[in-house]
């Protein structure tokens, strides 16, 4: 990885998704540093001084937006103090702060090119897998197989659907939806996908997965749901290479 830089951007969209979800489009005001799809930024609502300031407190939030674009999107849940703070401060025309590229949750370093994959998501826990998604192309299913399990708590949390409609309709993706309280129906339903009732299950899910050879299980979202796969995993004998963490505190 090189080395990380701070941003000065302005806030150039904020829209709402589901209640307390909440899709930020950032500006940079200087050119964004290489990064990799799945590495996450940190992001500060504070004043921070280039010439050598502290960076103050800030929180990380995995970039969903692909590499070499000229914004940044990023997607936050309101969970606790700072996402509250966000929630009420973050609108368009703000000035933040940010400083990326961190992480290694990169499929493309932690799995071979032909190596199938079966990512795992919670909720917002589906960012860092979105710029990765973005670039597949339709033939590349003719070399690996790539799952998307995608948990939700309700319908109208649905992320990036139109993205998840256009890789599951080409069959680059195979997308295995998961609701927990109702359903998702008519253009809401990405097409090919399957829809489920309730929380992702991993024992289904790894039971599913016998279809596939030796995948690669890339888990994201929140700390209980990646602590349920984590151990689900590994009480099968899954070897620890092939269980791939981006965990949130
Ligand atoms: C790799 C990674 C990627 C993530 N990506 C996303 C994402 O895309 N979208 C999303 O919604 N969330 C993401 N998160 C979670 C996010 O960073 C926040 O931790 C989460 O939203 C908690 O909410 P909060 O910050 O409002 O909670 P708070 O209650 O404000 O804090 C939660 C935790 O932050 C830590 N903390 C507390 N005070 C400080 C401080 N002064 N300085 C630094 N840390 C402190 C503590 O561990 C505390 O338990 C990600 C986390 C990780 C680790």
């Amino acid at each position: 990885m090189g080395m990380s830089a701070k941003l000065r951007c302005t806030v150039t969209e904020v829209r709402e998704s589901g209640a307390g979800n909440y899709f930020v489009e950032l500006r940079p005001q200087t050119r964004v540093p290489r990064f990799r799809a799945g590495q996450f930024l940190h992001l500060t609502l504070d004043e921070y001084d280039p010439a050598g300031g502290f960076w103050p407190e800030s929180r990380v939030f995995s970039i969903a937006s692909k590499p070499g674009a000229e914004t940044l999107t990023i997607v936050y849940s309101v969970k606790g103090r700072y996402t509250k703070r966000m929630e009420g401060s973050l609108v368009p025309g703000l000035e933040v702060w940010v400083k990326l590229p961190f992480g290694d949750f990169v499929i493309d370093s932690r799995a071979g090119a032909c190596e199938d994959v079966v990512l795992i998501a919670g909720g917002t826990g589906v960012s860092p897998f979105i710029p990765f998604l973005e670039d597949l192309v339709p033939g590349e299913s003719a070399t690996r197989r790539i799952r998307l399990y995608y948990g939700l708590r309700r319908p109208e949390y649905l992320l990036f659907g139109g993205l998840l409609a256009r890789a599951s309709g080409c069959g680059a993706i195979d997308l295995r939806i998961w609701i927990e309280d109702g359903m998702l129906s008519g253009d809401a339903l990405p097409p090919l996908a399957s829809v489920r009732a309730g929380r992702l299950d991993p024992s289904l899910a790894l039971e599913e997965s016998r279809d596939l050879a030796e995948p690669i299980f890339f888990i994201s979202g929140p700390p209980a749901m990646i602590a349920r796969f984590k151990s689900a995993l590994l009480g099968t004998g899954i070897e620890g290479r092939r269980i791939q963490i981006d965990e949130w505190e």
